[in-house]
Formats: C-alpha cells, sequence, structure tokens
C-alpha cells in the first residue's frame, strides 16, 4: 500500500489537497509582480545565450506547489522534472515553507559564511543523528559553494591531495559539473568543446552500458591498473554516478558497484561517489550507493539537499581524508542559512514519513504502468530505472534525438514538464517529485503515452 501523499505533504498543514485531484494552487502571500508577466521578450534582449531549459519549456512560471507549476496564463503543468533533481519534495513542501518562514521571521542570520549558527548547528546534528548514525557511516561535512559543480572540485582536489597523484579515473557517459575539473570528469563531447583550455588528468572507464556492456570493465581497470604497459597510471579517485542521470539513465549493476570499492581498497584509490542527482533519496534508499552495501571514500549532495529548491551543496568525508587547512577550498556562500532550515527539516521528513518504502511502492507502480502503456505502444520503447528515476529510451526509433524531442515537446503541450538525456538527447527522463500522488503518477505516464502515440503515428505517416 502506498501511503497517500497527504501523509507527507500535509501531515501538519490540513488545508493542502494534493492527492491528485488537481487542486488549484493556493497562493497565500503576495505574488511577484512584473510589467507583463509573459513578455519573454525580455529573455531574447536581455538574458545570455547561454539558457537552456528555458527553450523547451518556454512559458513563463508563476507558482508552483507539491508536483504542479503555473504559468501566466493560468495553465497548470504536471512536473515529471523536478528542476533537474532539486525538488524531491516537490515545490513549496509546506513543511519546509513553513519552517524557513520561522526563521525569517525571526530575524535568523540569512549570509553567515562559515560561522557558526543556530541553522548549522541544527542541520549538522538532524544530519548526524538522521543519516549518518543509522546508517553506520562516519563523514566529515564540508560544506563547498552552492553549486553541485563545486562539490565535485573540492571532492576531486582533497583526492589528489591526500593520494599525491594527478589521474582520475571517470566513466564513460559521466557528468560531474561544468567548472573545470568536474568538466574534465565529464564525458561529454559537446559540455568539454566550451571549456577554451584542455582538460586533463582524466582516464575514462567504459561504463557497463550500451556498446560498452559487452566489455567487462572491472577486469578491463585491473589491466590498466597492474600492467606496466597499460600507459595510466594509478588514479587518485576513482569518480562516478551510481546511475549515469545527464548519460541516459545508465544503472551500474551492484555487483560492479561492490568490486570498484574492493579494487578501490586494494590499490589504494578514493571511490568518489557523485549523488548530486541519485542522493537525497531519489532512488529510494537515501543515499544511491547503499543498495549496493558500499560505503565510498567520499560522497557529493548537492540538488535535493536542501529539500526546497535552495542552493547547497556538501562533500562527505571519511575523516582520515579530510586533510584540509583551513580556507584551503573557501567561497563567500559556503553556508546558505536558509538551506540549511529546510535541510533539516527535509531530512525529519525523510525519516519521519516513511519514503524510503513509499519511494519502493511508487516505482514498482511507475514499471508496472510504463511497461502496459508505453512498452505495448512500441517494442523498440525500453525502460529502465531506480526509485522514481526513470529513462523512457527512444534511441531505437531514431537515434538522432528528433523522435524524443517531438515526444518532449508533445508532452509539454500536452502539459507535463520532462526533459531529456543520453546520446543525442534521446532518453526522456522521468524525475517526478517523491511526494507526487499515485494518481498524478498514472496521469503523466498516460500523457507520455499519449504523445508517444501521436508521435508514433506521424512517424507512420
Ligand atoms: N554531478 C551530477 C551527477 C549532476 O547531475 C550534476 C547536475 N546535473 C552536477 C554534478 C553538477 O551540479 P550543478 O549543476 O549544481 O553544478
Amino acid at each position: 500500500m502506498i501511503p497517500p501523499v497527504n501523509a507527507i505533504v500535509s501531515s501538519t498543514t490540513p488545508n493542502v489537497n494534493n492527492a491528485g485531484t488537481s487542486p488549484a494552487i493556493e497562493v497565500v502571500g503576495r505574488p511577484v509582480e512584473a510589467a507583463d508577466v509573459n513578455d519573454t521578450d525580455i529573455y531574447e534582449r536581455r538574458e545570455s545565450a547561454v539558457r537552456s531549459y528555458c527553450r523547451s519549456f518556454p512559458v513563463v512560471f508563476t507558482t508552483a506547489e507539491g508536483s504542479h507549476l503555473v504559468d501566466g496564463h493560468d495553465n497548470r503543468y504536471l512536473d515529471f522534472f523536478a528542476g533537474a533533481g532539486a525538488l524531491n519534495y516537490g515545490h513549496s513542501n509546506r513543511r519546509m515553507k513553513q519552517a524557513l518562514l520561522d526563521y525569517i521571521e525571526s530575524d535568523g542570520l540569512v549570509h553567515g559564511l562559515d560561522l557558526h549558527t543556530a541553522a548549522k548547528s541544527a542541520f549538522l546534528q538532524t544530519f548526524e543523528e538522521l543519516v549518518l548514525i543509522p546508517r553506520g557511516l562516519d563523514y566529515r561535512v564540508q560544506f563547498t559553494g552552492p553549486t553541485g559543480a563545486n562539490a565535485v572540485e573540492a571532492a576531486l582536489k582533497v583526492a589528489r591531495n591526500v593520494t599525491g597523484r594527478r589521474t582520475v579515473f571517470s566513466f564513460m557517459g559521466g557528468y560531474h559539473g561544468h567548472s573545470l575539473g568536474g568538466l574534465a570528469a565529464t564525458a561529454n563531447r559537446e559540455h568539454r568543446a566550451a571549456a577554451g583550455v584542455s582538460l586533463q588528468d582524466v582516464v575514462f572507464l567504459p561504463f557497463p552500458y550500451g556498446q560498452m556492456a559487452q566489455i567487462d570493465t572491472i577486469a578491463y581497470l585491473r589491466a590498466l591498473l597492474t600492467d606496466t604497459h597499460s600507459g595510466a597510471e594509478v588514479p587518485a579517485a576513482i569518480i562516478l554516478e551510481t546511475i549515469q542521470a545527464e548519460g541516459g539513465i545508465c544503472i551500474a549493476p551492484d555487483e560492479t558497484l561492490r568490486d570498484l570499492r574492493a579494487v578501490c581498497d586494494e590499490f589504494g584509490i578514493v571511490l568518489i561517489v557523485d549523488d548530486i542527482q541519485t542522493g537525497c533519496g531519489r532512488t529510494g534508499t537515501f543515499f544511491s550507493f547503499e543498495r549496493a552495501g558500499i560505503v565510498p571514500d567520499i560522497v557529493t549532495l548537492s540538488k535535493s539537499l536542501s529539500g526546497y529548491g535552495l542552493p547547497m551543496s556538501a562533500v562527505l568525508l571519511r575523516p582520515e581524508l579530510d586533510i584540509w587547512k583551513p580556507a584551503e577550498h573557501t567561497g563567500t556562500f559556503r553556508g546558505n542559512q536558509l538551506a540549511f532550515v529546510t535541510a533539516a527539516e527535509a531530512i525529519r521528513l525523510f525519516h519521519e514519513e516513511g519514503f524510503e518504502a513509499r519511494t519502493a511502492a511508487l516505482a514498482e507502480q511507475a514499471e508496472r504502468t510504463m511497461l502496459e502503456m508505453l512498452c505495448s505502444l512500441d517494442e523498440r520503447i525500453k525502460i529502465r530505472g531506480v526509485g522514481l528515476m526513470w529513462g523512457i529510451d527512444l534511441a531505437e526509433i531514431d537515434s538522432t534525438g528528433a523522435f524524443a524531442k517531438a515526444v518532449s515537446q508533445q508532452c509539454f503541450a500536452d502539459k507535463l514538464i520532462i526533459e531529456r538525456v543520453g546520446r543525442n538527447d534521446t532518453v526522456l527522463k522521468m524525475l517526478p517529485p517523491l511526494t507526487i500522488s499515485t494518481e498524478d503518477l498514472d496521469d503523466g505516464i498516460m500523457r507520455i503515452a499519449g504523445a508517444l502515440k501521436r508521435c508514433l503515428d506521424a512517424l507512420e505517416s
């Protein structure tokens, strides 16, 4: 039985009806005012050409609550995107919103550098008590700059400093952010090309997926490390996502994760799990690596760590790796107090409301419904996923990505927001908030089915 989402979202706010019956969003405060809220010319005129998501979803959003967003024309969209994974607890989560309002009302510090603050104390204590101790984990927490990329930079830097080695092994299809260190470990050629400098000291290993699945990754890795003629040096670290998200929802088998752990132990290599997108409950368990029973040396977290969509990133380090000297990886915004407040609340929510079991049940529902409604449309449609992170792979229908683009555009026309990932963006990435109701989950999959059917018919004719 999947507990109703009300139990999660509105246990303290009985006025919220989020049970999938499309309630109107109740806006209590004063919405932001613009001269013309729907004027998108201002973006053409003034915002840099680097903008990207708004090109796929070209409307002006005004409010959002739970699994829905509303645009300036009062259109209501179902969210299968969740802020690229930053909104695991949905938009404007009532419990976090209240904690935030109380904190602001009480004149709690908003900016605090890395000073000791009440908000930070509460976060660290909650994280220790509800995340680390129950899982038998002993990590120091390093708060980095607010982006995931900055957490990755810190993780790579400390691994290199600890081992005194330069090289890092990453994986084909891997994504670790757009600052230079993270970009060097990111495989996508288009992203790498924008760096403008050489991206060095990273060797890419085959990820067990697609045409590389036939390669025994671990045997290849062992050969690299032991063959004196391999051309590779023992690296400082191996960095990976347990499920490659931007790479196309490619899942590392549990056995591979355990073997990687063993190889890292044998050769004194720092194992870094980039849990920026897969962490914070996205795959069911709080950390994605829990499913394989491994403990990484370093973990990067961001996206849904604050729970409310506020910028916050952290690196978890085994205590003996925490060799930083004070201010060696510093920055002005390493301590978003508002994010600490919502992050502590998010962890309490995750713990108290049984998210793990609920996500597992929703995952089963999602798989069942997708097999029934999507895969039955065409045998070339493939699905894969864990928890509430699923890929709908359309590459066999069209490897150029044009078909997947048409489907996602049709979804948007049908008021469903869903992103594309993978090689040539051929995979629809289904990433609803973990708080989604069973009805909305089914409704979203039905909208994808409708869009797929329409695009398949168009393809045939
Ligand atoms: N690592 C992973 C696995 C990610 O998914 C992302 C963001 N998509 C990043 C790192 C970089 O995070 P940010 O965009 O916040 O810099």
